[in-house]
């Protein structure tokens, strides 16, 4: 038995669902041009957890992979083509769309790669130039 939270999300039409478990190491938005391009959205809302907290309960054969970078492992629905999450093999996270867990409270509580951003956003949480240094950017912080 455990209290442990579960929160229920899925793809845009269904086909894939996934629980993600316990908290995120994580929330915020990201600016990066990868982020926008991929998204085709000026910002990207992320929720960062541990991989073995995300587990696929349908459709996992629905599932297609995309690798521009070894870096991060895209996934998308191949029915309905809504993304759903990315791996990041290198930071031992994955981001899992806040869009795509309704269930999840989304409390942002900071910004990646602020000096890339095409659309400011005046909420007074920490805004990193690229990335934090645990994550393996500067960790410099640049203003709203
Ligand atoms: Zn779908
Ligand atoms: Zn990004």
């Amino acid at each position: 038995m455990t209290n442990e939270k579960a929160y229920q999300g899925s793809c845009f039409c269904g086909a894939v669902r996934f629980t993600v478990r316990s908290e995120p190491a994580a929330m915020g938005y990201c600016h990066c041009e990868s982020c926008r391009w991929w998204s085709a959205s000026p910002v990207n809302a992320f929720t960062l957890w541990k991989p073995d907290a995300l587990t696929i309960t349908a459709g996992a054969h629905n599932i297609g992979t995309y690798n521009k970078t070894p870096h991060s492992n895209r996934k998308w629905c191949k029915t309905c083509g809504g993304h759903i999450f990315t791996e990041h093999p290198g930071l031992g996270l994955v981001d899992v769309y806040a869009a795509v867990i309704p269930d999840l409270p989304f409390k942002p509580g900071l910004h990646f790669n602020y000096q890339e951003t095409k659309l400011p956003m005046k909420d007074g949480l920490p805004k990193f130039k690229d990335f934090p240094k645990e994550a393996g950017g500067s960790g410099a912080l640049v203003a709203e």
